[in-house]
């Protein structure tokens, strides 16, 4: 009979799925003091996954495989990591001599594409530690947590339809009826959310008169949206999806006005660029209807790649546990 000695509770591994997510309202208000906006975002989280697998170690680590792989960080400015060790503080781990943790990311969601990936990678570190050492965390407190590594880490945590408000991060669920049907078009290339937010503030001043600061409205959230995802009518969501950010990553990447075009040509109910681009996602009638979408799409060859998802998809949720008690 073999013993195996265990002095650190938390051993073997748990892996974590989590959604990406397209934004089906996104207004940007004027540009703070502090360099951010306030915005009122409608997150919807479609099923397009990431997983994340931790495993204890002795040492902290990330490999990365999958769509864009190359372009995530391995150190420590990988948002996983950043989560496993911003929970491994808040629960005491740290600096108990109780090891770090492998994690191993298996990308599907592009990168720096508005779909929120790393993000999402970071709620799936959060979702899987909390497991794997056991530190029973409510939703809640891995939220707030979540809060300080990235704004659309809470949203990625909980997944649906959610009305996300401050710089998202303050979220309440949406009641939606039925599921969406989209497809996903990806750019060649990525843009970095910055470069978005910093050429529609280009934008606006261009717009204003000389010397006045940009007439900005104050973000209001759409209540005939609201009205019509309780509907669960897609013919009625589609043309009243909206992103502030659309004309910024269009005079970034100007073909994807084409790419849009032929969504719109090829039958879709809504058109238009998720979150700070350069994805763009249509929503179609049904599944069929986007099928047949994807099927166009692909072949207008306006895209990189084409890919058919359906939402509300959940929130990051753990899917595989060998966590040792
Ligand atoms: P958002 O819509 O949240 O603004 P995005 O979807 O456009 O972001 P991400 O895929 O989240 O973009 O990546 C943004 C940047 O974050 C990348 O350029 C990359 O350098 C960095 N990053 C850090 N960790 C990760 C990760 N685990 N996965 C992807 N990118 C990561």
């Amino acid at each position: 009979m073999t013993h195996v000695i265990q002095d650190d509770p938390a051993a073997g591994s748990v892996t974590a799925r989590v959604p990406a997510k397209v934004n089906l309202q996104l207004s940007v208000g004027p540009l703070r003091d502090d360099g951010y906006h306030d915005l009122v975002t409608v997150f919807h989280a479609v099923s397009l996954f990431d997983e994340v697998t931790v495993t204890s170690a002795e040492r902290t680590s990330v490999v990365v495989s999958g769509e864009g792989g190359p372009a995530v960080p391995l150190g420590p400015a990988n948002l996983a990591v950043r989560a496993a060790v911003a929970l491994a503080r808040a629960t005491g781990r740290r600096g108990k001599g109780l090891g770090g943790v492998k994690i191993e990311i298996r990308k599907r969601i592009p990168v720096a594409a508005g779909l929120a990936g790393g993000s999402a990678d970071a709620a799936a570190a959060l979702v899987a530690c909390n497991e794997l050492w056991r530190a029973g965390l409510s939703t809640a407190k891995l939220s707030e947590i979540g809060a300080q590594i990235g704004s659309d880490v809470p949203f990625a945590l909980i997944g649906g339809t959610a009305v996300g408000l401050g710089r998202g991060e303050r979220l309440t669920r949406a009641l939606v009826s039925g599921s969406y049907h989209w497809v996903l078009a990806f750019g060649a290339t990525g843009l970095p959310t910055p470069d978005v937010f910093a050429a529609c503030d280009r934008l606006r001043a261009a717009r204003a008169k000389d010397d006045e600061a940009p007439d900005v409205p104050a973000p209001r959230l759409s209540t005939k949206l609201m009205a019509a995802l309780r509907s669960g009518d897609p013919a009625a969501v589609g043309p009243l999806l909206t992103n502030d950010l659309q004309p910024a990553a269009l005079s970034l990447q100007p073909l994807l006005r084409r790419a849009l075009q032929a969504g719109k040509e090829h039958g879709a109910l809504g058109a238009m660029v998720s979150g700070s681009g350069p994805t763009c996602a249509f929503l179609a009638a049904d599944a069929n209807a986007a099928r047949d979408l994807a099927v166009a799409d692909t072949g207008a060859g306006v895209c990189r790649a084409v890919v058919q998802v359906s939402g509300p998809a959940p929130g990051a949720s753990v899917v595989e546990s060998g966590a040792l008690a």
